[in-house]
């Protein structure tokens, strides 16, 4: 089975489009989004057009602010300030990565927690570690969402992430561990690693190599899915970490890439701005 995150996302993305139909009766505006583009790095550039088209699907105002790429640290403190002080900004997105001189920590930090439709304000991955409410990040929570839609059984299974960055390998460990997976998480020191791949029955690869996961790596009937969001070397088309034409014959349930992963981050950060917008209202 392949789970097109492409159609579960579309569904989603018209089920909140109905939902935020009611906001202007019910609240007296739509929930709106801030977007800051620093640059014109190409990938950014597509994310954030990506960003602003889905707003427009669910009806979500997207305000696309960009920014040139030598704009100081300071300065883009100052808009992000701006914004968290716009009581008619409900969520606030900074595109990663930013230019070398800027500080993405400074940056992620100074986003008022509660427009943080990323879910990386250190306060809501802390409240995200200690199961309080938070905003979860975008790509881990689309997992999440696409493993149960495709009818997956977690609890219980044993669930193998390879890669640890702070948004997708931690925190989808994190959400598979409150699904009560048995989590491992696998990284570049881990030895012997298609040992440990071999182990799961749920295994997540968010590492950034392309077709890096062959066949060999994975057990029979296993689930995966797929991150990465690669360029092929070969054929300069996008790609995944898991070679998905090997990979396919041997998982019971994987996402293609692109069409998987990625248009369900996309979904989770519209669901994320209505979360956002819908605690300041109530
Ligand atoms: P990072 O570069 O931040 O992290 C990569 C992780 O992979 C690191 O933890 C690294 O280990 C690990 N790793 C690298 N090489 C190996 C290896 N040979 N064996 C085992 N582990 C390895 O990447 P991100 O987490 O930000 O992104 C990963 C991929 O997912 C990228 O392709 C990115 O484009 C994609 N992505 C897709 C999204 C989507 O919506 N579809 C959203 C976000 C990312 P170590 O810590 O030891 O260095």
């Amino acid at each position: 089975m392949i789970i097109s995150g492409k159609e579960l996302s579309a569904r989603m993305k018209s089920d909140m489009a109905a939902q935020v139909a009611e906001f202007p009766e019910k609240y007296g505006r739509v929930p709106h989004l801030a977007v800051v583009l620093v640059g014109d790095d190409p990938a950014s550039v597509s994310y954030v057009t990506g960003k602003a088209k889905a707003s427009e699907v669910v009806g979500i105002k997207n305000t696309t602010i960009r920014r040139p790429a030598d704009i100081s640290e300071a300065e883009l403190l100052s808009l992000i300030d701006g914004l968290n002080a716009d009581e008619g900004v409900d969520g606030i997105l900074v595109q990663l990565p930013l230019p070398k001189h800027i500080s993405e920590a400074k940056v992620i930090a100074a986003v008022d927690k509660s427009k943080d439709v990323d879910g990386f304000h250190p306060l809501n991955v802390a409240a995200l570690w200690q199961k309080q409410e938070c905003t979860e990040p975008c790509t881990p929570k689309g997992i999440i969402r696409m493993l149960k839609s495709a009818g997956v059984q977690i609890s219980g299974k044993r669930a193998v992430v390879v890669g640890r960055s702070n948004i997708v390998g931690l925190p989808v460990a994190k959400l598979l561990l409150d699904e009560n997976a048995t989590v491992t998480i696998a990284h570049s020191r881990t030895a012997d690693l298609p040992s440990v791949t071999r182990t799961a029955d749920i295994l997540v690869v968010a590492i950034g190599k392309p077709r890096f996961v062959t066949a060999d790596m994975i057990s029979d009937g296993a689930v995966v899915i797929d991150v990465g969001v690669n360029r092929d070397p070969e054929t300069g088309k996008l790609c995944g970490d898991v070679d998905f034409a090997a990979a396919e014959s041997k998982a019971s349930v994987i996402t293609p890439v692109p069409g998987g992963v990625g248009p369900m981050t996309i979904a989770c950060l519209m669901e994320n701005t209505i979360e956002c917008f819908l605690r300041k209202m109530k």
